[in-house]
């Protein structure tokens, strides 16, 4: 969300955003007293982000995009209710990205608790090269295929080369641009104009993706990174690359990020 008034803004994106909260949780306190400084080790923590504050701090860059607006009516003794049901995914645009919902009587304030909701939901996902008709060794797509399901839909992300692009429905696309996932595949089944389930199935593919256990030697042949490659460090890169000494990623990846 918007920065609060009168607070300057972060010279780098590497330093945290100054806000004005009182933390209640562990997690939360760590995060304000600076102990914690990036979002992937909050999430590596095991502590449970329960303040959508701590993701403001962490991930200043995030924002936010409304996925669907759902009416519902109901009839009753004292005439028609309205409620409705709000969708929303946030995300950095580099390796983050949460998934929430909320009802209520007005649209505004149940945007502003979807949003909230979906902070709660943050995930780190992994991206990578992937692909063995590209070997770039780039992050730019999914590493590997995962599949999610909700309701009737099931989807299938695959990586792809770079320059492919986005070639999945629009909801996946925003979704993935989010994440910050630039190349990707998408193969689906079921009613995928049911926007609602249509997006929780690419969110649940997306934990697939943040959660599956990957071997060390895959790690290294398709260059997987997990969460964002803008703010993290590098010897962090190169832990995951296994390679001390070695980073092919850090430099080439930067640039392109921009831009998108
Ligand atoms: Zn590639």
């Amino acid at each position: 969300m918007a920065a609060r008034r009168g607070e300057p803004r972060p010279a780098a994106k590497t330093e945290t955003k100054e806000i004005d909260w009182d933390p209640k949780t562990k997690l939360g306190k760590l995060v304000r007293s600076g102990k914690i400084k990036t979002m992937s080790d909050a999430l590596k923590s095991g502590l449970p982000v329960r303040e959508p504050e701590i993701v403001d701090v962490l991930l200043p860059e995030i924002s936010d995009e409304v996925i669907d607006v759902n009416m519902v009516q109901r009839m009753t003794d004292s005439g028609r209710r309205v409620k409705f049901v709000i969708t929303v995914a946030v995300g950095n645009n580099d390796g983050f990205i949460g998934f929430g919902q909320a009802k209520g009587k007005e649209v505004g304030s149940s945007i502003r608790k979807a949003i909230e909701n979906a902070k709660l939901n943050i995930i780190g996902i992994r991206r990578g090269c992937g692909s063995w008709e590209c070997g770039c060794k780039k992050p730019h797509t999914v590493p590997f295929a995962i599949k999610g399901k909700s309701g009737s839909v099931e989807i299938t992300l695959k990586p792809a080369p770079q320059g492919i692009g986005l070639a999945t429905g629009n909801v996946a696309k925003k979704i993935l641009t989010l994440a910050g996932v630039k190349d990707c595949w998408a193969f689906t089944k079921g009613k995928t104009k049911t926007t609602v389930n249509y997006a929780k199935a690419v969110f649940n593919a997306l934990e697939e993706n943040a959660e599956m256990r990957i071997l060390p030697d895959q790690t290294k042949k398709v260059g997987i990174v997990s969460g964002a490659i803008g703010i993290q460090k590098e010897e962090e890169i190169k832990e995951q690359m296994l390679q001390p000494g070695q980073n092919p990623i850090i430099d080439e990846t930067k640039e392109e990020d921009k831009e998108a």
